[in-house]
């Protein structure tokens, strides 16, 4: 039996429109969310997801404001940047969009960021919070994840759980979220040896490891749920013929469009897992709706503890 497609775009749109109505019953309290985005230079891809953003952030009601400093901007001047929107009473969240240039710190322009402001999560205090299961801002995709399996009623309490990907950004806080929700987690890398073996013992597979269609059939145990964060173009037609052979309507979008996305499972996968994420529109629509959420639950953390 094929599996059940876990609808994303639907999902983030029932989480968009919670957002919405969180947005107005702040504001008869006089209170209006507000979101910083900081783009440095012109990277064509964030240029793109910063867009998402804005554009996610008018549609629920949340103030938004771009700041866009030049690719060659220091690390001081971001830091002097941070710091006055920490300062600012009316901005609830910052986001800094990675990656930065390569002559500025990363890791010191982020640690700069307020910690009741950081709604990406990536903030130290926030990654120790979360595995201390205290209250504090989750990082949006691996919060996407979980809102997609609650959602879907796919049980997590007590399954076993393997994460491929150890990020920051994507595979450790998963596999936080996850042991924190009771599952048994695995995570592995590339160093992981056997590493088919290890997935198949997965009630719940995550793959969140940048290669395109490398989760094959001999990964996944049958019925499994398969959540699938991988983005990766595919714009060569060999390519696409490897993974995507017989899909008219695929063909179609790739022919129009010079490229197609593809994540890190196969699309085989889909004909014997128990249910699995879409790429396109699967767990990428999260990562933006829960931003939204993030900064409506930052608006309200910082004022809990004034
Ligand atoms: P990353 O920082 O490059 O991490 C990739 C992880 O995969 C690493 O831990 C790496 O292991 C592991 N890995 C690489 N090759 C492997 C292999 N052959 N076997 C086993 N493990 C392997 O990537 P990321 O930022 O976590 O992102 C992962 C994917 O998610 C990318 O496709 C990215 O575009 C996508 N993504 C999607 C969203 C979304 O909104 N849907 C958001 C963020 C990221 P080592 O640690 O040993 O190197």
């Amino acid at each position: 039996m094929p599996a059940t497609i876990l609808d994303g775009t639907k999902l983030a749109s029932d989480i968009r429109a919670e957002v919405a109505a969180e947005v107005k019953a702040l504001a008869a309290s006089g209170i209006r969310p507000g979101l910083a985005v900081i783009l440095v230079g012109h990277n064509p891809a964030s240029e793109v997801y910063v867009r998402g953003k804005v554009k996610s952030s008018q549609e629920v009601g949340i103030y938004s404001e771009q700041h866009t400093p030049f690719a060659a901007a220091t690390t001081e001047e971001l830091l002097a940047l941070v710091d006055s929107l920490n300062q600012r009473d009316e901005i609830d969240g910052i986001l800094v969009q990675l990656p930065l240039p390569p002559q500025i710190d990363s890791k010191k322009v982020l640690l700069e960021v307020d910690p009741l402001k950081d709604v990406d999560g990536f903030h130290p205090m926030n990654v120790g919070c979360l595995s201390t299961q205290r209250p504090g801002l989750v990082p949006c995709t691996p919060a996407g994840v979980m809102e997609i399996l609650q959602r879907s009623n796919i049980p997590v309490a007590g399954k076993e759980a393997v994460v491929v990907g150890r990020s920051d950004i994507v595979g450790k806080p998963v596999a936080m979220l996850l042991l924190n929700q009771n599952a048994t987690v695995t995570v592995c890398h590339s160093k992981t040896h056997d590493l088919p073996a290890v997935c198949r013992r997965a009630d719940i597979l995550v793959a969140a490891i940048g290669r395109a269609g490398m989760v094959t059939r001999e990964y996944v145990k049958p019925g499994a749920t398969v959540i699938d964060v991988g983005i990766n173009k595919v714009s060569e037609r060999a390519v696409f013929d490897r993974f995507f052979s017989g899909n008219a309507k695929r063909l179609e979008t790739f022919l129009a469009k010079g490229s197609t996305l593809i994540g890190d499972v196969h699309p085989e996968v889909a004909e014997i897992a128990g249910a699995i994420t879409p790429v396109p529109g699967g767990v990428g629509p999260l990562t933006i709706a829960m931003l939204m959420a993030n900064t409506v639950k930052a608006a309200k953390l910082r004022r809990s503890q004034k």
